[in-house]
């Protein structure tokens, strides 16, 4: 990457005197369940979706809405709301995630439109 031309080797250098350089890998929480026994999950800890989608925000608190309302209305009974939170909001989580793609360049629309109708909140 040294030899790689442009400013390439200008960016390497400043990158270890940067107060506030920031490398990380961009991944995505996938899980088969949020939930188990008492404990549940919601946000980042569940389905952190890759920085790349810039949908993790949204997915934290659309997940954090849609699990209380689940627990409100399944009266104390917290498997059934956990399991109504799921079903839900997994469709909503995955079309979000899909954003992101091995391939370059934004999602395509239908891509987008389909992430931002999956879900309709009460
Ligand atoms: C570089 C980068 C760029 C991003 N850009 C975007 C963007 O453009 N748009 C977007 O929507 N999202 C973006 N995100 C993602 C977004 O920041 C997260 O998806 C979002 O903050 C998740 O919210 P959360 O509440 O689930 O988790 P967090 O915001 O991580 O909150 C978890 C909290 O729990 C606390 N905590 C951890 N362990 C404990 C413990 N044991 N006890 C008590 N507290 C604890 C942490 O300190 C933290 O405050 C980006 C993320 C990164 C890293």
């Amino acid at each position: 990457m040294w030899d790689t031309g442009w400013e390439t080797q200008r960016l390497l250098k400043a990158m270890w005197a940067a107060p506030d350089f920031y490398f990380d890998m961009m991944s995505q929480v996938k899980m088969d369940s949020w939930s188990n026994g008492r404990v549940s999950l919601v946000g980042d800890a569940g389905y952190a979706a890759s920085p790349l989608s810039g949908q993790g925000t949204s997915l934290a608190l659309v997940g954090a809405y849609v699990l209380a309302a689940e627990l409100k209305a399944a009266g104390g009974d917290h498997q059934a709301g956990f399991a109504a939170y799921e079903s839900k909001l997994r469709y909503f989580v995955e079309q979000n995630q899909g954003l992101v793609s091995a391939a370059d360049g934004p999602p395509a629309p239908e891509v987008l439109a389909a992430a931002a109708t999956s879900l309709t909140l009460d």
